[in-house]
């Protein structure tokens, strides 16, 4: 007897034994049709085995093995693994969670197999006469006469020619004529393309990688703003792809920055470059996912999710800006993509290259302590391109006018006098961040949330950014019934606003999670600053994130202080590298750029390091209070989360769960507190911290511990485990 193990999306962390008499070797990976409890469910075979501990009576056959899709290669299953060990997460979940919804889906399957596949004509489907298929027979002849005459038919196309055409397929699959097929593009060999010369920097680093190509190695590509990171990571593909190999390049956002596909496919023009992301629909994705298992894409460019996209034949992984913490997912399957990305180079025996102006303070004492191999770019690869320069503004005795002191107000207005453009930078979108009752200092806040509500002025709403919950603004104090209501503080509307009636003859756009929303938006404001339209440009960070604007000569930073008061002891290492990415906005062409930067706090060392744009200097700082303090990288981290209606349940939950943890030797618990943001989404939450110098030994502990919380009988406390953690 054979017994199939699959993976299946359901809450519990374990594989599902059915009965498959006749599985194959081949069948490890597929897709399978299973019944689960009253449903029917669509899993994949992880394992094959002779025996199994579910009862006979209780053992339950495979309804159907999906056969028209390929299975998952055996690295990917592995690699799936890994996580469910690594990260404490159901294996099920964790496998159904990365596949394309389309095929994750009961439904969606038998929709996948007529849209996805097409049929090609064998040899032996060629070799065979019309003549000898029965003559009364016109539909199967001229199927095959079709199929002669253009190699391949689609389902549809088939149908089209012939009712029948589902059962004739069939025939002419059991007789080999054709084969099932699930890419459409061909596999075409790179054709040249000149590449630009590369400065002595960016040669060392393409030598240095390409030297290495067929081993596992952590390369940490640190080159500032500027320096041409993307012309090195090009170089190097070329030479993966020259040996018939595919690259995976995670990003932390493409749908924003197109440029960065189109840069791809320019260079690469002959080949197959496919998008991986959240914006595309479901069959766009289901097919791109199927292109890169077949081999066929060559170049996969994907965001987080897409690290665990089957690729036979990877030969390079690229992570750009690596330290972007979007590569952590934040719900459910806490994964780090990066650090996943790293063990799958590993497994797959291939180099990972890390790249960014500013490193995370893990891969960069990484790369001190020499695990990861570092590459420096210092200087900026447009030839005259110097780095901005960057001054401060100390706003504590000055007035500002709507948030803007008058030396920002004199830079920008010289800016267009001059007829350049110009950025102010703020990362808060919306009018104001408060409205405030000026009789009872009432705040509107949110009901679901321990966060305020923000003020949207031209919708009248009051937005709360977390949990995305919106109500009309208030005309009156709900608490005493005073009128006027104050918005407090500034956000991009009401920088916009004021900078509007400030210049009134200026063009300013206006760029945040609001305005870029609609399909398209962003490409024709990205245009319209290409094309010199724009005079002033006001946007979050969205506008940080790898944009080259080459006409941008002033960059104006406001409301940043905030971060270097929080309690997140990773705040200053992520300002840092946001004000490092804002400046380098700044003068990227022929332009040299100046940057203002408004600040109360005009002494932090923080500034200090930005005006000398000394990453170094400045991490190495960071690292050593990281080591006073105990903390990552020097630690290790990992939270057991709970959330609950009411937080007592969520604290008395995490009160029982340290009473079953298993011993502790060189392991530090903290106390269950309540989470920094205490609720979210109407869910209090809290969690306890975890900490230790040994990996290997907070792993262990967390496996231990793992089994015992997985025994508790259902509760209205929901737990998960975040293994190295980024909110807390
Ligand atoms: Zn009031
Ligand atoms: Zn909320």
């Amino acid at each position: 007897m054979t017994i199939v193990r699959v993976a299946l999306n359901v809450p519990i962390d374990s594989l599902f034994d059915y009965r498959l008499p006749d599985a194959s070797p081949q069948d490890i990976g597929r897709l399978v049709r299973v019944p689960f409890g009253k449903r029917r469910m669509v899993g994949v075979i992880v394992e094959k085995v002779q025996d199994t501990q579910v009862k006979p009576e209780q053992l339950k056959a495979v309804d159907e093995v999906l056969r028209s899709i390929p299975p998952l290669p055996a690295l990917l299953l592995k690699l799936f693994i890994f996580c469910n060990h690594y990260y404490h997460y159901p294996i099920g979940m964790i496998v159904m969670g990365c596949l394309p919804a389309k095929l994750a889906g009961v439904k969606s399957i038998s929709k996948i197999n007529t849209e996805q596949a097409f049929f090609m004509l064998t040899e032996a489907g060629r070799l065979v006469s019309i003549n000898t298929l029965p003559v009364r027979d016109k539909a199967q002849r001229s199927l095959l006469t079709q199929l002669q005459t253009v190699g391949t038919l689609t389902s549809k196309q088939a149908k089209a020619i012939s009712r029948r055409a589902p059962q004739l397929i069939a025939l002419f699959l059991t007789r080999a004529w054709i084969e099932e097929r699930h890419s459409v593009t061909p596999s075409i060999q790179p054709k040249r393309v000149s590449m630009p010369t590369l400065n002595a920097e960016q040669a060392d680093a393409v030598k240095s990688i390409v030297a290495a190509l067929h081993q596992f190695k952590t390369w940490l590509l640190h080159g500032i703003t500027g320096s041409g990171k993307t012309e090195v990571y090009l170089q190097v593909i070329a030479a993966v792809l020259q040996q018939d190999r595919q690259v995976l390049i995670l990003v932390p956002e493409i749908n924003l920055t197109p440029q960065l596909e189109k840069g791809f496919r320019d260079r690469f023009p002959a080949l197959s470059v496919i998008c991986l992301h959240s914006k595309l629909n479901t069959t766009e994705r289901t097919q791109n996912w199927l292109l890169a298992q077949a081999g066929t894409a060559n170049i996969v460019l994907g965001t987080r999710l897409s690290i665990f996209t089957p690729l036979p034949k990877l030969g390079l992984i690229i992570v750009d800006e690596e330290h972007d913490p979007s590569y952590k997912q934040q719900d459910g399957f806490r994964y780090s993509a990066r650090d996943v990305a790293i063990f799958r180079a590993k497994q797959t025996g291939v180099p990972i290259v890390l790249g960014s102006a500013t490193p995370s303070l893990e891969s960069y004492h990484n790369a001190l302590t020499e695990r990861y191999a570092l590459l420096s770019l210092r200087t900026r690869a447009i030839k005259n391109a110097a780095l901005p320069v960057i001054q401060l503004i100390d706003t504590r005795n000055k007035l500002l006018q709507e948030g803007l002191s008058e030396p920002l107000l004199n830079a920008l207005e010289q800016n267009l006098v001059q007829n350049k453009q110009s950025m102010v930078f703020i990362n808060r979108r919306g009018y104001a961040p408060i409205l405030l009752c000026k009789s009872c200092a009432w705040m509107a806040t949110c009901s679901r949330c321990s966060s305020r509500l923000v003020f949207h002025l031209q919708k009248q709403l009051l937005c709360c950014h977390y949990c995305g919950h919106q109500q009309p603004s208030p005309r009156a104090c709900p608490h005493c019934g005073d009128p006027d209501l104050l918005p407090f503080g500034h956000g991009t509307q009401r920088i916009e606003a004021a900078l509007t009636k400030y210049f009134s003859t200026a063009r300013v756009v206006r760029v945040d999670r609001d305005n870029v929303q609609r399909k398209d938006a962003w490409a024709h404001i990205r245009q319209a600053i290409h094309e010199k339209q724009v005079d002033i440009l006001i946007g979050t960070q969205l506008l940080a994130k790898g944009h080259d604007f080459p006409e941008l000569s002033l960059v104006c930073i406001l409301n940043t202080d905030a971060s270097l008061y929080s309690t997140d002891f990773r705040a200053e290492e992520r300002l840092f590298s946001q004000l490092m990415q804002v400046a380098g906005r700044a003068g990227r062409a022929n332009t040299a750029g100046a940057v203002l930067i408004q600040t109360d706090l005009p002494d932090h060392p923080i500034y200090s390091a930005l005006i000398k744009q000394d990453y170094d200097r400045y991490a190495k700082n960071l690292l050593k209070e990281r080591q006073t303090i105990d903390f990552p990288p020097y630690a290790y981290q990992a939270l057991l989360n709970t959330e609950a209606p009411k937080l007592d349940s969520a604290l008395n939950f995490l009160k029982n769960a340290l009473t079953i943890a298993p011993l502790a030797q060189s392991m530090q618990i903290y106390d269950p507190v309540p989470a920094q943001m205490p609720r979210l989404k109407g869910y209090e939450r809290a969690h306890v911290l975890i900490q230790s110098h040994s990996r290997k030994k907070l792993q262990n502990f967390l496996a231990n511990w793992y089994t015992e919380l997985s025994k508790i009988k259902k509760t209205r406390v929901r737990w998960t485990i975040d293994v190295d953690p980024l909110e807390f």
